[in-house]
């Protein structure tokens, strides 16, 4: 499963085939296309046997044109700088896809956490944070979860940074748990946006979410809520997998209990519900309505995407489909909600909590939810109207066009100094 292919170089040719539709001179494209800066640093860390390990990590600061660099920070084995750099560039075009005044950045350690006790990964943590602290701040760069990592790293980090600051500074970190300033429906913010964004998209392709069939990749935090959520929107969820493999009943998976029995014994394979036992390729090839990949990059290369039978897409992950993918896809008509709208949801809810932690006031779940729901729903009529406009190849590229846009507006607004 997944490609090879550099998701560097994919968010670079993103970026050229939405500028082809835009007035953009080379210099800006270029500045556009890389990070402003890059930190790459060693941890050296002591394990529970007293030995040292050294761990790579990363954080790359990608545009803060339009206010503090923000996203997350990765934990996996397949972490690296050019992996880092593509993600901290989705988020400066994901930031502005959805009109939150934030910039790009992400960050990530070569690690498999599974390796490592909780001793041993708060002080992994702790030590990336030493080297953030200098970097970070909440007008600054705001970090936030990704693959692998969520409350219990975010609030390590917090921590650090306030004890080597003097100070309290909720807001320089979001994703937190709610006792340390994290905010009301931050956990199912990402994949409550997903579903959001692929209701709305069955609405634009007059066809109905009810019954419809739902095929999930990824069974993490983004993959399980998005099951859970277009399930309690009346969708039958009839396929999950993880790293492990996938599952398959025609008649329908129950989300909780899936996620129950990964919780238990580590992958969703095996729950007893099942039907059959499928491969995340087969998985990603089901003829369902709707498939959300929710894993990590490349899953649907242009092997992958010839045999893709769903009418929609809506990508929970960063970066699923490698831009060959997406050819195919676009060939064969299929309505593709881009992850930097479709995902939004996470960064959109670190806004809020941001926003909260700045005003010292809290919101409840109700309004962060109708607040998500009001960004999530007229940012994706915004791209179907650029899409048609300008009538442009996909919405992905109407994504591209609205958000290049807004950066290049800020840009050109800051100008260039010195
Ligand atoms: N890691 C998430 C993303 O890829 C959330 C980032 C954030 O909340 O800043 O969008």
């Amino acid at each position: 499963m997944g490609s090879e292919v550099n998701p560097f170089e994919s968010l670079q040719e993103q970026i050229d085939e939405a500028a082809e539709y835009l007035d953009v001179d080379e210099g800006m494209l270029e500045r556009l296309k890389n990070p402003e800066r890059i930190l790459e640093t060693n941890l050296s860390v002591e394990m529970d046997d007293g030995s040292i390990e050294v761990f790579r990590a990363f954080r790359s600061q990608f545009n803060g044109d339009r206010g503090p660099y923000k996203g997350g920070i990765r934990y996996h084995p397949q972490v690296s700088r050019d992996e880092v750099k593509a993600l901290s560039g989705w988020m400066v075009y994901k930031t502005a896809t959805v009109g939150i005044p934030l910039g790009g950045g992400k960050g990530g350690i070569i690690i498999d956490p599974d390796d490592y006790s909780e001793d041993e990964l708060e002080r992994i943590t702790r030590a990336f944070a030493k080297e953030l602290t200098p970097i970070i701040g909440e007008d600054r760069d705001v970090p936030a979860p990704d693959v692998n990592t969520g409350q219990r790293e975010m609030n390590w980090i917090k921590d650090t940074y306030e004890t080597l600051e003097n100070t309290t500074e909720p807001g320089v970190i979001t994703g937190k748990d709610i006792s340390s300033g994290g905010s009301e429906g931050r956990v199912e913010a990402t994949g409550r946006s997903t579903v959001i964004a692929a209701r709305e998209a069955f609405d634009y392709l007059d066809k109905d979410l009810e019954g419809a069939t739902v095929a999930v990749q990824g069974y993490g935090n983004a993959g399980w809520i998005s099951a859970d959520l277009i399930d309690e929107m009346g969708a039958n969820v009839v396929a999950v997998s993880d790293s492990s493999g996938g599952i398959y009943n025609e008649d329908g998976l129950d989300p909780v209990a899936a996620k129950d029995h990964k919780r238990e014994t580590g992958s969703v394979v095996g729950f007893a519900d099942a039907d059959e036992e499928i491969t995340n390729d087969e998985l990603l090839q089901l003829d369902v309505d709707l498939l959300i990949p929710a894993a990590l990059e490349n899953a649907i290369d242009e092997e992958i995407a010839e045999g893709v039978q769903a009418d929609v897409i809506s990508e929970a992950a960063n970066g699923p489909i490698t831009p060959k993918g997406d050819d195919i896809l676009e060939d064969k008509d299929v309505i593709i909600v881009p992850d930097i709208l479709a995902n939004a949801g996470g960064v959109t809810v670190s806004y809020f909590e941001w926003v909260q932690n700045r005003q010292r006031f809290y919101w409840d779940e109700e309004t962060v939810n109708e607040r998500l729901e009001d960004i999530t729903v007229e940012q994706f009529w915004n791209l179907v109207e650029a899409y048609e406009e300008h009538d442009l190849p996909s919405l992905r590229v109407g994504a591209y066009v609205v958000a290049i846009q807004r950066v290049l507006d800020a840009a050109e607004q800051a100008g260039t100094w010195p």
